[in-house]
């Protein structure tokens, strides 16, 4: 049978996520939108909470990051990082998705190591806060076209090159940064390496001014001449000059994915669940059960977009458990981050039109959410991309036939 309940360990995420998303992160969460580039002091509390839960997750055996998972038997459910942490970015982004974005240690960059580091590293680099930098002024999309380089030097290599857009890319002790060992290679070049930001040749060029999640900070940093230890490449240190270094670094947006998901369904939750209220304060009802040619356009309308939450929250936890179980989820992570960034930004603009001017006002967080969603459906990949990913793997097609 079916369960959808939560067990009792990710109940307690929960509880907790929520907790803090109410309490400290609602309180502060216009302050912050409009004190863009300003540390939110209050959230500082959590880094060494993050810090913990990583180090419990650490204790349990890892196998080596190149090593193929084997498939859980059927029978097997394993709870593991992807689970709690999509469970716990609904509950945070419910309360404000560029506060958690800002948590130190909460980086993408974080999600990345979990997924491909080797147990040494993740010992190594615990506690560190890690930005993720893919996307260069020349590469967005099509990653498997970036520029920056990394040249193995004695024990050293070298990176040089220029990231655009790395989230938290200021606050951030460390940045994972993709580079290629061999540009003449193409995609089977490319690994990714931790770069601490202290390192001399790194510099944080710009600050972006944001639309929305503007309490994380979102930079430019420039490397130059970079020099940083033979072991700082993520994964194993074998550089394989076949399609498998790609696929390693790929494997991190199987983790990533679900996880930017369910940001949207978090921020769109906030902004539907405000709506609801509000329109319940106007003497709106929302009558359950009833056949829908017999309910009101607003309350069809609303109870549809609670339907669409239910439908990006069970395309989320699937990709989640399918990544924590050890199966290929590539395609379900595709799909939930596909479903939920579109649906997030839907649901989130649609909530500031039933509201009316109050929508649009600063007065209320609704703009604002509508603001944050829509990054949901760019970063870690476009909706466009995201659709690719699916229709490649559901049709069998291959990156050349299908681009
Ligand atoms: C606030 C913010 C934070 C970010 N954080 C990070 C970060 O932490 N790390 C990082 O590396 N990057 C980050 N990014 C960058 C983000 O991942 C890229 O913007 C995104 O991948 C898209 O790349 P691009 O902007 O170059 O767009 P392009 O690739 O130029 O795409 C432009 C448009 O064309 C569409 N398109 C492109 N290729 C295809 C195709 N084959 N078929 C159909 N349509 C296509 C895209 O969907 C998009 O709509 C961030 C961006 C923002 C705005």
């Amino acid at each position: 049978m079916i369960d959808f309940e939560l067990p009792p360990a990710l109940k307690m995420v929960k509880d907790f996520a929520h907790g803090v998303a109410r309490d400290t992160f609602r309180p502060i969460a216009r302050k912050y939108d409009e004190e863009e580039h300003t540390t939110a002091e209050e959230i500082a509390f959590m880094g060494p909470i993050m810090a913990q839960r990583s180090s419990e997750r650490r204790k349990k055996p890892k196998k080596d990051a190149d090593e193929p998972k084997k498939p859980r038997a059927e029978t097997e459910d394993r709870i593991g990082a992807i689970m709690s942490t999509v469970v716990g970015s609904e509950e945070f982004s419910w309360g404000d998705a560029g506060l958690l974005l800002a948590i130190p240690g909460n980086g993408l960059g974080n999600a990345a190591i979990a997924a491909v580091a080797t147990p040494e590293q993740e010992e190594r680099f615990a506690g560190k806060f890690a930005a993720m930098a893919i996307t260069e002024p020349g590469s967005g999309s099509d990653s498997g076209s970036i520029s920056t380089t990394a040249v193995l030097d004695g024990d050293e290599w070298v990176i040089n090159g220029e990231k655009i857009f790395v989230t938290d890319g200021k606050q951030c002790d460390i940045v994972v940064v993709w580079a290629t060992v061999d540009k003449s290679a193409g995609k089977a070049g490319i690994k990714s390496f931790v770069v601490e930001k202290d390192r001399p040749g790194v510099t944080v060029t710009k600050l972006e001014h944001k639309m929305g999640i503007r309490a994380s900070d979102t930079a430019s940093i420039v490397f130059e001449d970079v020099r940083i230890p033979k072991d700082n490449i993520l994964g194993s240190p074998e550089v394989k000059t076949k399609t498998e270094g790609f696929k390693g670094v790929m494997k991190t947006f199987d983790n990533t994915r679900p996880i930017v998901g369910s940001m949207a369904l978090g921020i769109a939750r906030a902004a539907l669940e405000f709506t609801k209220e509000k329109l319940e304060e106007e003497g709106f009802q929302f009558r359950y059960g009833l056949n829908k040619c017999r309910l009101g356009a607003i309350e069809r309308e609303v109870l549809v977009m609670e339907s669409e939450l239910e439908a990006m929250r069970l395309l989320i936890w699937r990709a989640a458990w399918m990544g924590d179980n050890g199966r290929a989820n590539a395609m379900e992570a595709s799909m939930s981050k596909a479903k939920a960034g579109r649906m997030g930004s839907e649901i989130t603009r649609r909530c500031v039109a039933l509201l009316g001017p109050m929508g649009y006002s600063r007065e209320w967080l609704v703009e604002k959410w509508a603001r944050d969603c829509k990054i949901n459906d760019i970063y870690e990949g476009t909706q466009q991309i995201q659709q690719l990913v699916v229709a490649r793997n559901l049709l069998g097609y291959s990156r050349a036939q299908l681009k």
